[in-house]
C-alpha cells in the first residue's frame, strides 16, 4: 500500500435528521508531510460515536463543530510511520483524534502513546479507551453509588452502558439495563451479569422498573433522554443521582429536544441530575484506566467490539448506532 495517499472523509453539508452519505466528501489526497512537532500516522481503527452526530451541527456546544470541508474528527488509533517530534518514533501506537481518514499528521502532543503489549488494540478505543472512561468516572465520580442501592442504565448493551453496568456490580448494586430487543437483553443478564434487562422495544418501561427496582431508583445513568428518561425520574429515590451521559434518542431530531416532563421528582426527592463530559476527566485517565485494565485481566469486566472493515463504509457503519444495529463498541478497521 502506498501509505502517502491519505483516503478522507470531509464534512460536506450540515445534516438534517440522519447523516446521509451525501453529507460527506469522500476523496484521496497527498498525506501532508510532518513539521516540527508533528507525527504521520497510520490509521487502523476509527472510534464512530454517537456525538460525532452533534459535532456536525453548527452551534455552540462543549467542543467546536466539525467545519465544512474539514475533515471528520473521529478519536482513532495508529501506528507512527514519520516523526518530527521527540519521544515519538515511527512504529510506536498512538490514539488521538486522528479523524476519519486513513494516514493523519497531527501535533504529537495531541496524542497518546500506548502500549499495544497491553491489551488487544481495539480495547484502547472501548474499555480503556473513552467509553470506558466515560462509564468509569461517569458512574463512580457523578453517580456515586454505594453498596446495596439500584443502578439503572439505559442503552446498557452498548459501549458505555455495558460497562457501567458491570462496573455497578462489582461496587456491589443492583443493576437494571434497558436495551432494545431480545438479543441484547439477554447478553447483559446471562454474559454480563445484569440483575435484569427491559427491552424497551417491547416492554412497558415503568411496570418494568416497578418489577425489577423494587426498591425504587438510586443511580440512573441516561445514555437516551426522551421517554426513558422521563419514566426512570418517575422512580427514583430520596437523594437519587441521575447522570446525563447521553441523549441519543434526541441527537437526528429535526424539531427541538424533548425535556423530561417529571423534573419535580427532582424536587420532591431532593435528587441531582448532573451532565458530564469525559475530558473533564482527562488528568485521571491513567487511574481509571489502570483499574479497568485490572478488572478486564481478573475476568470481572468484559468488552465487546464491534468492528466493521472498510474506511469507505463510513457513513452507513456510523448510522447503526442511531438503529442499534451495532452491539458493541463500533468501529471501523481503516
Ligand atoms: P452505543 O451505546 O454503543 O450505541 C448506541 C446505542 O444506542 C445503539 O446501539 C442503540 O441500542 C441505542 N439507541 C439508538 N437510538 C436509540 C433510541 N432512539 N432510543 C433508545 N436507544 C437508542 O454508543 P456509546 O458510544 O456507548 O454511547 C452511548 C451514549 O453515551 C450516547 O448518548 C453518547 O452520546 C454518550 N456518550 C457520552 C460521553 C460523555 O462524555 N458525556 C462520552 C461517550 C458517550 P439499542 O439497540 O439498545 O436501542
Amino acid at each position: 500500500m502506498d501509505h502517502q495517499e491519505n483516503r478522507q472523509f470531509r464534512l460536506a453539508r450540515r445534516p438534517v435528521g440522519h447523516v446521509k452519505r451525501e453529507d460527506f466528501e469522500f476523496r484521496t489526497d497527498p498525506a501532508r508531510a510532518p513539521e516540527a512537532g508533528e507525527i504521520m500516522v497510520a490509521v487502523e481503527y476509527i472510534s464512530l460515536d454517537p456525538a460525532m452526530r452533534g459535532w456536525m451541527n453548527e452551534g455552540k456546544s462543549y467542543i467546536r463543530p466539525v467545519g465544512l470541508g474539514e475533515v471528520m474528527r473521529a478519536g482513532a488509533l495508529g501506528t507512527i510511520i514519520q516523526s518530527k517530534a521527540e519521544g515519538f518514533s515511527t512504529g510506536d501506537v498512538v490514539t488521538g483524534a486522528l479523524g476519519v481518514q486513513s494516514i493523519a499528521t497531527i501535533a504529537a502532543k495531541d496524542c497518546t502513546k500506548i502500549d499495544p503489549a497491553l491489551a488487544p488494540k481495539p480495547l484502547f478505543l472501548s474499555a480503556l479507551g473513552m467509553p470506558g472512561m466515560t462509564a468509569y468516572f461517569g458512574l463512580l465520580a457523578v453517580g456515586e453509588p454505594k453498596p446495596g442501592e439500584t443502578i439503572v442504565v439505559s442503552g446498557a448493551a452498548g459501549a458505555v452502558g455495558a460497562l457501567v453496568g458491570q462496573i455497578g456490580k462489582i461496587k456491589g448494586c443492583h443493576v437494571v439495563g434497558i436495551a432494545g430487543g431480545p438479543e441484547k437483553c439477554r447478553y447483559i443478564v446471562d454474559e454480563l451479569g445484569f440483575d435484569a434487562a427491559i427491552d424497551y422495544k417491547s416492554e412497558k418501561i415503568p411496570a418494568r422498573l416497578r418489577e425489577t427496582c423494587p426498591e425504587g431508583i438510586d443511580v440512573y445513568f441516561d445514555n437516551v433522554g426522551g421517554q426513558i428518561l422521563d419514566d426512570c425520574l418517575a422512580q427514583i429515590n430520596l437523594r437519587a443521582r441521575i447522570v446525563i451521559c447521553g441523549a441519543i434518542s434526541q441527537y437526528n431530531n429535526t424539531t427541538p429536544v424533548k425535556g423530561p416532563a417529571n423534573y419535580l421528582s427532582l424536587l420532591v426527592n431532593r435528587a441531582r441530575m448532573q451532565g458530564m463530559i469525559v475530558f473533564d476527566y482527562a488528568d485521571r485517565y491513567a487511574e481509571g484506566a489502570k483499574e479497568m485494565a485490572g478488572w478486564l485481566r481478573e475476568g470481572r469486566l468484559k468488552s465487546r467490539e464491534d468492528i466493521v472493515e472498510g474506511l469507505e463504509t463510513f457513513p452507513d457503519t456510523l448510522g447503526r448506532l442511531f438503529t442499534g444495529e451495532n452491539f458493541g463498541k463500533l468501529m471501523l478497521k481503516v
